[in-house]
């Protein structure tokens, strides 16, 4: 199994994703999912050039190429359940970017990406409550896919390396992020008033475009600024 892994691993790096990782999240997943006990998560990176421009605001390339990432996204992981289907496993991709109204709460997929990303190690929470990972910081974006195949899995990030920065809770601009550090089964608003986050790029940002956040704490993070020139 560790062979088929790897190689598996590597195939979807192949793809052009920029972290892959495995995890068993069956006692994360909702009741009606629970049989595809493995997650899949993907990251992809986000180009610098276009994250370094925001400047107080998003900008309509940011926005643009949030999108385009998403879809491309989509098209991974479509890739990777193909993939598992043609051998003979269950396979369910994640939908990059979508909200459905579970009970009331409609800031949320059916899945949490960032969740799945602990748990196969690609990264830790930061104060952001964003997914930050230790080689290009929070310029990524995360993709998921459910299978009930077994694979190695790898190790979960179990705890926070933002330290003492405060970098993104102190430039967001709709004070959403409450600067508490993050551990693992904290709950999401512990960290971020989503809402806040949300209405903040509704308010201010329409003629950019919708669906999006305004991507500052994605900005500011210094972690894996050490591949950034500017
Ligand atoms: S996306 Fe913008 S508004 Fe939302 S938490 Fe980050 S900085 Fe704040
Ligand atoms: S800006 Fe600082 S506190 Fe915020 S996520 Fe990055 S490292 Fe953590």
């Amino acid at each position: 199994m560790m062979q088929k892994s790897l190689d598996f691993k590597n195939q979807i790096k192949e793809w052009g994703v920029s972290k892959v990782g495995f995890a068993d999240v069956s006692h994360v997943l909702p009741k009606e999912y629970k049989h595809l006990k493995t997650g899949i998560s993907i990251a992809i990176r986000l180009s610098d050039e276009i994250i370094s421009q925001i400047e107080g605001k998003p900008t309509h390339t940011y926005f643009h190429h949030y999108r385009t990432v998403n879809a491309f996204i989509d098209q991974i992981t479509l890739k990777i359940a193909m993939q598992l289907q043609n051998w003979g496993y269950l396979a369910m991709p994640i939908p990059a970017s979508q909200s459905v109204n579970i009970d009331g709460n409609k800031y949320s997929g059916i899945f949490q990406h960032r969740t799945a990303a602990t748990m196969s190690g690609l990264g830790w929470i930061g104060k952001s409550a964003c997914l930050v990972t230790e080689e290009f910081g929070s310029r990524v974006r995360l993709g998921t896919v459910l299978t009930d195949m077994e694979l190695c899995y790898d190790e979960a990030s179990t705890q926070s390396r933002c330290g003492t920065c405060r970098e993104c809770v102190l430039a967001c601009p709709s004070l959403a992020l409450r600067g508490n550090t993050w551990y693992p089964g904290i709950s999401r608003e512990e960290l971020i008033d989503v809402k806040a986050c949300s209405m903040h790029m509704h308010n201010h940002y329409q003629h950019i475009g919708r669906g999006s956040v305004c991507g500052i704490c994605i900005k500011v993070c210094p972690q894996g600024k050490m591949v950034i020139k500017r």
